[in-house]
């Protein structure tokens, strides 16, 4: 297991870094927001602890960032010193999965980790399956016939948008959404390009397109 420790002090990163090590847990640290953000989009992140008060970005929004732009569902523990009721509401609200007031007890922290990884695994498997084709949320990795088959970044959100979506339209709009956070500098053939690409490696039929109405995968 693999956890994203967002940290900025020195002294309870080591902490925590070496508490995670002799639970047996994969650690690693990042002390600026603005690179946890990146980093936590790696799907070989099983769970992130994250500080609120951090350089170049708060954790509020190094969380929010996570929820819309990471496909597999990442469990988040907020470590903060930030104690009043209202923030523990707007670390919830912004999709924080546990809470913890520091100073705290670096094994109910362990406890609680291995809840939300439980947790976690109840919520089933990340994969989604249509006809030939598995779709591995968690590790991004796709496979036709069981065999492994190369996409780029922006190949796998837009199949991932249409798998999950299996057997329901989607408009070009949303397809573009999903590429693009903002409606900036979007190049009006890029769904087009990289439909016809998926299709070349899935199957002309996999993917559906019918004119007004957008993109399918028929299940
Ligand atoms: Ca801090």
């Amino acid at each position: 297991m693999r956890i994203l420790l967002i940290e900025d002090d020195e002294a309870l990163g080591q902490a925590l870094l070496e508490a995670l090590g002799d639970a047996g847990y994969v650690a690693e640290w990042v002390r600026r927001g603005d690179d946890a953000a990146e980093m936590a989009l790696d799907a070989a992140y099983d769970l992130a602890l994250l500080d609120l008060g951090l350089p170049r970005m708060d954790g509020i929004e190094v969380l929010r960032h996570i929820r819309q732009r990471r496909d597999a569902y990442l469990p988040v523990i907020i470590i903060t010193a930030r104690d009043r009721p209202a923030h523990r509401i707007a670390g919830l609200d912004a999709g924080a999965d546990d809470y913890v007031v520091k100073p705290f007890d670096p094994d109910e922290l362990i406890a609680r980790i291995r809840s939300q990884l439980r947790r976690r695994d109840g919520r089933g498997s990340n994969i989604i399956s249509v006809r030939a084709v598995d779709l591995d949320l968690a590790g991004a990795t796709v496979r036709l016939n069981g065999e492994p088959v190369a996409m780029s970044a922006r190949e796998l959100k837009v199949l991932t948008l249409l798998m999950r979506r299996a057997g329901r339209f989607v408009s070009k709009e949303d397809v573009n959404a999903a590429i693009y956070d903002d409606s900036a500098d979007i190049e009006s053939n890029t769904v087009e390009v990289a439909v016809s690409v998926i299709r070349r490696k899935l199957g002309r039929d996999f993917i559906v397109t019918a004119r007004g109405l957008g993109y399918t995968v028929p299940k």
